[in-house]
């Protein structure tokens, strides 16, 4: 199934000016304005984004503002093709300039508010699927409030309207090429239209229905954007975990020196069971903390033979599946390794790297801090290393 995409953007966004300036905010068009530090416009086209069905994307966007979407929204090196068109007095003009610029060789057109930077990806998907023997597949929920048709603003009730089958409209809205064009042709009112699911209905099409539960908002009024704005904030809040971890082994004659998964020369070495790495075990603590997975001593206890001298790395490794498992990946890593002697200072960048490479996350994401005792306690006096680690983990989405 091949599919062009057009995101409505073309309007001014009125009503969410007029509110905005008379609160001396925002000031500028609501799909512009900076939603968890990227425009409203940006997170709608990311929530397209991996949809392999979706061959080319054309944005119809307002007058004048074609310099600023390049650089604020669009992305240096997008998989798609976006192209931008002028939009026009109405929504529905706005997506017949986007839908002349469509190619033909995608039967398919899938319409979106600009404004909606939520579409449930779940939903957008049952919508490919849904069209299968229609000429058309819209998101819409099911009516919640109680209904009343009235004579008028000031007249009595005239009914109570039955809302069991009534569904409230949204997009996106998958509508087969061929019957929008025909409905734009045919239809002579249909650019005053307010979707496109409307117009493929006008010219005999059929469209089913994708009932869905996510909260695909539109924005319209500035309550709706800091609605969204503490949506996000929350969102990001339960994609987040943090865990602490620290280890510490003796050092004695006749044993290698690892930390970090690096072997440091020097005259003595960590006692272990293992390699005796203390920063990657104090690291792989924290991990399994962020992720509630217990300590590293429940996976590889100190009795079982199978992990003398292994190499701390492969303790990891272990670790980052089981952690996988729980829907989770390493984000960032910051460490202290408290040691009098060697200094780790020439070392520092190397395990940095090392660490990288084990967790597979970028060297900027891995802090290493090397601190002596000051001659006190058993590091202070070169019989011990001790290391702690805090590790942020971030969901896998
Ligand atoms: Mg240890």
């Amino acid at each position: 199934m091949k599919v062009s995409l057009i995101i409505a953007a073309g309007g001014r966004g009125g009503r969410f000016l007029k509110e905005t300036q008379e609160r001396g905010k925002f000031r500028t068009n609501k799909l512009f304005v900076s939603l968890d530090g990227k425009p409203v416009l940006r997170h709608t086209l990311d929530a397209f984004e991996g949809i392999s069905q979706i061959k080319e994307i054309i944005l119809a966007i307002p007058p004048g503002t074609k310099n600023w979407v390049k650089t604020h929204v669009l992305k240096e090196d997008p998989k798609v093709s976006i192209r931008m068109v002028q939009g026009g007095a109405t929504r529905a003009e706005s997506v017949w300039r986007a839908l002349q610029k469509t190619s033909a060789k995608n039967s398919w057109v899938l319409i979106h508010d600009g404004a909606r930077p939520f579409p449930p990806k779940k939903a957008i998907l049952e919508l490919f699927r849904k069209c299968n023997g229609a000429e058309g597949a819209i998101l819409a929920r099911p009516v919640v409030p109680t209904l009343k048709r009235a004579a008028s603003r000031r007249g009595y009730i005239l009914e109570t309207i039955d809302r069991s089958n009534l569904f409230e409209a949204e997009t996106p809205q998958l509508v087969h090429r061929s019957f929008l064009l025909k409905a734009y042709q045919e239809n002579p009112k249909a650019f005053s239209a307010t979707d496109e699911s409307s117009l493929v209905e006008s010219v005999g099409g059929k469209v089913r229905i994708v009932v869905h539960s996510e909260w695909n908002v539109k924005i319209t009024t500035p309550t709706d954007f800091h609605l969204a704005e503490a949506y996000l904030a929350k969102r990001a809040a339960s994609n987040l975990a943090m865990g602490f971890g620290r280890d510490i082994h003796r050092l004695v004659a006749g044993r290698k020196l690892y930390l970090g998964g690096i072997q440091i020369p020097f005259e003595k070495g960590s006692l272990g069971h293992s390699d005796g790495d203390a920063l990657l075990h104090a690291v792989a603590d924290a991990l399994l903390g962020a992720a509630g997975l217990g300590d590293i001593g429940d996976y590889f206890p100190p009795e079982d033979i199978r992990f003398k001298n292994v190499r701390s790395e492969r303790l990891i490794k272990k670790i980052l599946r089981e952690i996988a498992k729980k829907g989770w990946r390493p984000e960032r890593v910051d460490t202290v390794t408290i040691l009098e002697k060697p200094r780790l200072a020439p070392y520092k960048q190397k395990i940095r790297q090392k660490i990288s490479q084990i967790l597979k996350i970028p060297v900027e994401s891995i802090s290493v801090k090397a601190k002596t005792q000051e001659g006190l306690g058993p590091e202070g006096e070169g019989l011990a290393v001790t290391c702690e680690a805090l590790a942020t983990l971030r969901r896998i989405p």
